[in-house]
């Protein structure tokens, strides 16, 4: 596709059905037609909407985001993993964005503090309540994810949902209040390995809608410390050497980039 640019809209008022294109959700599931694979789509009619929002530009393009009241006939809807792992960063981007607005948005109808509905406003991405001024803003959760590495190895988890799968990860966390990503970083190392971490470096990010967490991807040093998982939290983790790798997460992830990261840390 050309080289397009993707703008947040200033707004989360629903945008006029007829100027727009629109990303589509039923049961928070992504609609698409049959043999569509961009998620941006124009459709003739108008279908029985439940939920619509501004979602923003990309190029010449208006955006919206809709939740169906029902899947319409011959469309496919798929889940949102299985969409974003095969996506193109840009596909990646604004479904991101959408699903994680309509997730938020479907959970806000009425104000926490009075109890009056939310409604939208002017130039703000904001639901606010009218009664007593209380504005809701949508929701970005941070987590910390990290792989450790010391000379030749890297450190490798595998978390319960994982054992399935086979796939080994790496280390992830929510950041806690008061917290700095680095101390983070330092604590879910601990809290679920019990090893110390030292230098770390800050590789990238990835926004994560399951539904509202931002990646913040790091590479850190080992320490010290032996070996002992949290069994609550991790199936398994080890020590793995370049030539003797586990299944790895796919290719889109932040966690597949973090993994090279280490890899080539642990070789230098
Ligand atoms: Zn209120």
């Amino acid at each position: 596709m050309p080289d397009y640019r993707f703008d947040y809209h200033p707004s989360l008022a629903p945008l006029r059905h007829e100027d727009c294109h629109a990303v589509y959700f039923w049961q928070e599931k992504l609609l698409l037609p049959v043999n569509a694979f961009d998620p941006w789509v124009k459709v003739a009619g108008e279908f029985p909407e439940a939920l619509s929002l501004g979602l923003g530009t990309l190029g010449e393009m208006k955006l919206r985001c809709v939740d169906l009241a029902e899947c319409p006939e011959g469309w496919r809807a798929l889940t949102l993993r299985e969409y974003l792992l095969q996506s193109t960063e840009m596909q990646f981007r604004v479904v991101s964005s959408a699903s994680q607005l309509m997730y938020w948005a479907r959970a806000q109808n009425f104000c926490s503090r009075c109890g009056k509905p939310l409604e939208f406003v002017g130039n703000d991405r904001a639901l606010v309540c009218q009664f007593c001024q209380h504005r809701v803003y949508p929701v970005v959760n941070p987590c910390v994810i990290v792989t450790v590495y010391r000379p030749g190895e890297i450190l490798l988890a595998r978390s319960h949902r994982m054992k399935k799968t086979g796939i080994y990860s790496c280390v992830a966390g929510f950041v806690e209040v008061g917290e700095t990503l680095e101390q983070a970083v330092r604590r879910e190392v601990l809290e679920e390995t019990g090893l110390e971490v030292g230098e770390m470096r800050y590789v990238g990010s990835q926004p994560w809608p399951f539904p509202h967490q931002l990646m913040v991807g790091f590479v850190a040093e080992y320490k010290g410390g032996d070996l002992q998982i949290d069994a609550s939290e991790i199936d398994h983790a080890d020590w793995f050497r370049p030539d003797a790798l586990p299944l790895l997460p796919p290719q889109q992830t932040i966690a597949a980039h973090l993994i090279q990261a280490g890899l080539d840390a642990c070789r230098s």
